[in-house]
């Protein structure tokens, strides 16, 4: 069925480093993170296996019960926030369910990765026990088609490395920029070129300039570099995403309420929003 929109985005885990639930952190939420991204013909592309991603397979269960489910999953990198939900992500072990996996590093690496969080004496069954169809792409730097969506990546500066994405369909374009730290020239031109133009740019903000001071390094960037970068690409919204597991609800609205002084479409991400293109 067509839809008026685009493309839809969702947030299910916006938080970096780890899982943090708890009172503190009810509004914006507490899973790592997990972005959901449809077409207007029902494509389905989750961007990261976080811990957010358990809860998108209850509900594609739900909605999908006895249909064929065909999901393209995109993995920024390896670190453990961004694949950590995926041995409870309840579509795996549907028949109905074909699962594309996408990433930058080779087919048998991925796949290596991912059976190796579900071994022994780490979870009691593998991820070949699952039994939907899974498949393993490398990214490549040409623009990837899959029906009315196309996605290009770019690489980012973080320990180990990591991949952006930017998703565009019907003339509308997110992009998917976490896990990344300021300051590499080159890198930063790269992340300004991809995010040229789009409509949400979902950004890195895992610290204000004074926990940046004193986090040279880690991989992360500001909600204050969030803003120029913004501003730079010229994008429509921002979404600052990743947030800091110690950061409570309060510190994260006052990071909200500093970008957009900066820059006005800045807000937070919050786990369970839904924005339509
Ligand atoms: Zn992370
Ligand atoms: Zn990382």
């Amino acid at each position: 069925m067509e839809t008026a929109h685009k493309l839809q985005l969702r947030f299910w885990g916006v938080r970096g480093s780890t899982p943090s639930p708890g009172k503190d952190t009810l509004v914006y939420g507490g899973n790592t993170p997990c972005v959901e991204i449809r077409t207007a013909s029902n494509q389905i592309l989750v961007f990261d296996g976080g811990s957010g991603i358990r809860e998108l397979g209850r509900q594609l269960a739900a909605e999908f019960a006895g249909r064929d489910l065909p999901l393209n999953l995109f993995l920024t990198h390896f670190h453990w926030d961004h694949i950590q939900g995926i041995p409870y992500f309840q579509p795996l072990f549907s028949p109905a369910t074909r699962i594309d996996v996408h990433s930058w590093t080779s087919m048998e690496d991925t796949r290596g990765v991912l059976e190796a969080q579900m071994q022994a004496p780490y979870f009691p069954v593998s991820l070949t026990y699952g039994s939907a169809k899974l498949s393993f792409a490398q990214m490549k730097s040409e623009r990837l088609k899959i029906g009315d969506v196309s996605v290009e990546s770019f690489p980012l500066n973080h320990p180990q490395g990591a991949y952006g994405y930017r998703i565009e369909a019907g003339g509308k374009s997110i992009v998917y920029a976490t896990d990344l730290e300021h300051g590499d020239a080159q890198l930063d031109r790269v992340l300004r070129d991809y995010a040229s133009g789009a409509d949400v740019l979902i950004y890195d903000a895992q610290y204000n300039d004074e926990e940046y001071a004193a986090h040279r390094g880690w991989g992360h960037s500001t909600w204050h570099e969030a803003t120029r970068v913004a501003r730079d690409a010229g994008v429509g919204r921002l979404f600052l995403f990743h947030f800091d597991p110690a950061h409570t609800d309060a510190r994260v609205a006052e990071s909200e309420r500093l970008a957009a002084a900066e820059f006005e479409p800045a807000c937070a991400a919050r786990e369970g929003s839904v924005i339509q293109l």
